[in-house]
């Protein structure tokens, strides 16, 4: 399979490359060249398989001429024998028509381990017989952190800078990060918020010299192979329901738009996916954008679903990609008019056909606490705030098929807010017991670009 950036003037990369690259040389993101179909036979081969074997089938298309099925078989094994149950994302019935997809059963308690263990798999497999050296840069509201250095922690040729936002992140991910002491990981506490330290981390990934003098890889879902594990788990989903006969919906919490948009990419290989509900909180861009194409930036208001405190979701660039009949020179024009003016009117024949799969929810703090209270006196499950976020939006949603909302956080990790809404203080799984007694590690630095620079460069492996 062949990538190629939204913004159309990027060269062409194979899997491996995609995946250890971060942005495109022309500041979009890399997609593949075509979609892939699954046959409704091989859909149907699915029924009874395990996670990996489900796994390997939908994934081969998006590997093949880099990885055998033998090794992504392996790859796969590896990656998702750390989780806490046999089934890895488990679904979980709610009522007659709804059902929650468990994906918080990874080392890290959020859905982000189900991609960034396998990520981190692939980076050390590409690097096995090589002489490069990662410099893996990030922001984080939390948990794309907590996931990614438990991902890498300890590997070596990668090195990985994590910078989240000085008091801005809960307890349990703060110590998720700063309790791994493997000398590779380098946790920075930003003085700032996480807006202020994903512009640093972009700011370092436009800067030619410093990007030429180590090799900057990325972690958060602009990197395609994020995208393309959380393909698997709509086939996984959807089969177990009854797909390919039965057609499904999804209910999705979203932020950077990267979990809804692997939705669609299973839509795209052939899975009858009945809609995609896109759930955001009150920091609402993307309902905006679907109910009237109105695009444009707010501020952030901070919210107990801090990993969907988001204004400009990164995602959405590869689903316009699509709608503008893959464009990338049109597209180069839309983003960067985006960029300047932070806002942009998507034409209706654009945001018009997305509307055939996708709807959208805004909901607010009441309308999250009661579905908590919802699933846990009806349903006996206590939801974290994202998840509640997306139930939500799927029991507004007026389908009449099942409808799976996708659980993005075990409620632990939030137990704050859940206490709040619902008066029940979940405990911390075992698999993170420790977690309070250990020691931390992690420097403080100004929110400036040249601080975390400097930071780096003193620190990092220079490209061979
Ligand atoms: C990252 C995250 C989301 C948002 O996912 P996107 O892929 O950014 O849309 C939702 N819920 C939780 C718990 C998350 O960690």
């Amino acid at each position: 399979m062949d990538y190629i950036s939204t913004r159309g003037s990027a060269p062409t990369l194979d899997f491996r490359g995609a995946t250890l690259t971060g942005l495109a040389s022309d500041g979009g993101l890399y997609v593949p060249k075509h979609w892939p179909m699954l046959t409704r036979a091989e859909i149907a081969g699915l029924a009874g398989a395990s996670y990996v074997d489900t796994a390997v089938t939908v994934m081969r298309p998006f590997v093949a001429g880099v990885l055998s099925d033998d090794e992504l078989r392996a790859l796969c094994t590896t990656a998702y024998g750390r989780f806490a149950h046999e089934g890895i994302t488990p679904l979980v019935q709610l009522d007659h028509q709804h059902w929650l997809l468990e994906l918080f059963h990874g080392p890290t308690l959020a859905f982000k381990d189900v991609a960034l263990q396998l990520l981190g798999q692939l980076f050390e497999h590409f690097l096995k017989d090589s002489d490069q050296h990662l410099t893996i840069v990030g922001a984080t509201s939390g948990d794309t952190g907590s996931a990614a250095i438990d991902g890498v922690a300890g590997r070596e040729k990668v090195d990985i800078f994590m910078l989240h936002p000085l008091g801005r992140v809960s307890d349990v991910q703060r110590r998720q990060m700063t309790t791994v002491l493997a000398p590779n990981v380098h946790n920075i506490a930003i003085e700032g918020s996480f807006d202020d330290a994903q512009a640093i981390v972009k700011a370092l990934f436009n800067d030619r010299a410093f990007n030429g003098r180590f090799t900057l890889s990325a972690v958060n879902s602009i990197n395609w192979a994020r995208l393309m594990a959380q393909i698997v788990y709509y086939f996984y989903a959807a089969v177990r329901l009854g797909a390919p006969d039965r057609s499904v919906a999804f209910s999705v919490p979203t932020g950077n738009f990267g979990d809804v948009f692997a939705g669609y990419v299973a839509a795209q290989m052939g899975l009858p996916v009945e809609r995609l509900i896109v759930a955001t909180n009150v920091n609402d861009i993307l309902h905006r954008a679907f109910v009237s194409g109105d695009y444009s930036q707010g501020s952030v208001t901070p919210t107990a679903t801090p990993s969907m405190d988001i204004q400009v979701s990164s995602n959405f660039e590869r689903l316009l990609f699509d709608l503008s009949g893959r464009d990338g020179v049109a597209m180069a024009a839309m983003m960067a008019g985006f960029e300047s003016t932070k806002a942009m009117s998507i034409p209706e024949d654009m945001i018009g056909s997305a509307r055939a799969l996708f709807s959208s929810a805004r909901i607010d703090p009441d309308g999250m606490a009661m579905a908590m209270r919802w699933a846990s006196d009806r349903a006996g499950q206590v939801l974290d705030p994202h998840t509640a976020i997306g139930l939500a939006a799927a029991r507004s949603s007026g389908l009449d098929v099942p409808v799976v909302t996708l659980a993005t956080a075990h409620p632990a990790k939030f137990r704050d807010a859940v206490e709040r809404a619902t008066g029940i203080r979940p405990s911390l799984p075992a698999r993170v017991g420790t977690l309070f007694d250990r020691e931390e590690r992690y420097d403080t630095l100004p929110g400036t670009v040249d601080a975390v620079r400097d930071y780096v460069a003193e620190r990092a492996v220079p490209a061979a």
